[in-house]
């Protein structure tokens, strides 16, 4: 294919179209910010700390699991294998923005002497992982750690062929709150009906842990964990003013399964390989998957504005860089490294703090369709949400033609 112009095409907020150099220029804004952490505790010292030298992620495209991926390559030096669900360019289309962030993250990778290996498909299929499992018996045996980092709106069970889709709803009863409704830019009242007891189970079918219990299984059996492996998956608590639509909707009691999941999957790793499996608590933060659950853009512009002003916001490369440094790579019980009552690791302790969540909720009340620029930090919310596809970022001439038929 020839090289194009690629300008931002969106159906209503979404982007349908994505912009190789822009995503180019985001892994490698990424990538300095690893490189160029002054974190005392990267690198790690060798011997007294665990340093993850074969590194699983699935999910690894985009967001939370991207962000894990570069801190561990290039935070680490680690092997990785990144699995993800992304769709190649072809004649009418440009690729998705994972898919260009994963071609620039080969691109870089190599450059460095990175070893990285790539697979594009159903994360939650029995095919997917039997390939993932080839992969990681001939290059990347024995994995020391396994981040899931997957997030989905459905998920076919390999095992009945049934699709679950997950429904974002409160439970048990109505929820009506204010929000932005994206598309049109304006602050609007949604209510939200309750979950059926089929939705709520779907959901949990499909961002619950099943999947990642399945992951770990298979890497468990074939013998491809290494001793005292560790294995983090994502979750989210958020604000009381979230909970009804969040912690105690359903997408909350995914993440109650999660968590479970999690004990289940230390009981599995502990006696055979002294492994570990934790559960990360991330910050609120601008992706594709958070930005489709309502409330939260409002929620995010919000708290982008409280957070910037008090210089406690992080992106999701400075979220990982302080997961890998202060937590995973600590050898020292996750306890005492700061984790709370339930042991989960907790990155969302900036945005929790009394002081921001006070202003948030203070402002909540207080946004209009009028007031929204000067109120809140839509305008960034809208910027970052660009950025995710490749669209206004620094340094990009949009004008100038690019390749768009690229592969790693
Ligand atoms: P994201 O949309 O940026 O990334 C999702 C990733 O999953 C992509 O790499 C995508 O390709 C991959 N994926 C989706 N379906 C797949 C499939 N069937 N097979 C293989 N790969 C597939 O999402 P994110 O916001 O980074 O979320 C990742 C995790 O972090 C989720 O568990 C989420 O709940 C959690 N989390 C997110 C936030 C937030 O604010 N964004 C906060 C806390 C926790």
């Amino acid at each position: 294919m020839p090289q194009q112009i690629v300008k931002r095409r969106s159906r209503g907020f979404i982007c349908v179209n994505a912009h190789p150099e822009g995503c180019r220029r985001n892994v490698e804004r990424q990538i300095a910010a690893i490189e160029g952490s002054s974190d005392a505790s990267l690198p790690p010292v060798p011997g007294e700390t665990f340093v993850p030298h074969n590194v699983l992620v699935i999910g690894a495209s985009t967001g939370y699991g991207l962000a894990s991926r570069i801190t561990a390559a290039w935070g680490y030096d680690a092997r990785t294998l990144g699995v993800f669900f992304e769709r190649p360019p072809d004649d009418s289309k440009t690729a998705t923005a994972g898919y260009y962030n994963t071609v620039a993250f080969d691109e870089y990778a190599k450059r460095d002497g990175l070893f990285a290996a790539h697979l594009n498909g159903d994360a939650f299929s029995d095919e997917c992982k039997r390939e993932a499992m080839a992969l990681i018996r001939r290059d990347l045996a024995p994995l020391d750690l396994v981040i899931y980092s997957l997030a989905s709106p459905k998920r076919t069970d390999p095992r009945t062929g049934v699709v679950h889709s997950s429904a974002l709803k409160p439970i048990g009863q109505p929820y009506s709150n204010r929000t932005i409704e994206l598309d049109s830019e304006k602050v609007v009242e949604v209510a939200l009906p309750p979950a059926s007891e089929k939705e709520i189970a779907d959901t949990v079918a499909v961002m619950g842990g099943e999947d990642w219990r399945m992951w770990m299984d298979a890497l468990l059996s074939e013998g491809l964990l290494a001793a005292g492996a560790c294995t983090v998956a994502y979750s989210y608590i958020g604000p009381e003013l979230t909970w009804p639509i969040y912690r105690d909707g359903t997408i909350g009691r995914a993440k109650n399964d999660l968590d479970n999941t999690a004990l289940a999957i230390r009981e599995m790793l502990a006696p055979k390989l002294d492994g570990r499996a934790l559960i990360s608590v991330n910050k609120a933060v601008v992706t594709q998957a958070s930005a489709a659950i309502p409330v939260v853009p409002l929620y995010l512009s919000l708290l982008l504005k409280v957070m910037r002003r008090k210089g406690l916001e992080e992106s999701p490369i400075e979220q990982m860089r302080r997961l890998f440094a202060d937590f995973l790579t600590v050898n020292q019980p996750i306890e005492s490294a700061g984790a709370d009552e339930h042991g989960r690791i907790r990155l969302d302790d900036r945005e929790m703090r009394e002081d921001v969540q006070r202003e948030v909720a203070a402002l909540w009340p207080e946004v209009t369709t009028e007031n929204l620029l000067a109120l809140t930090d839509f305008a960034e919310f809208r910027k970052e949400f660009r950025n995710l596809f490749g669209f206004e970022v620094e340094g990009v001439d949009y004008d100038a033609p690019v390749e768009t038929d690229v592969s790693w």
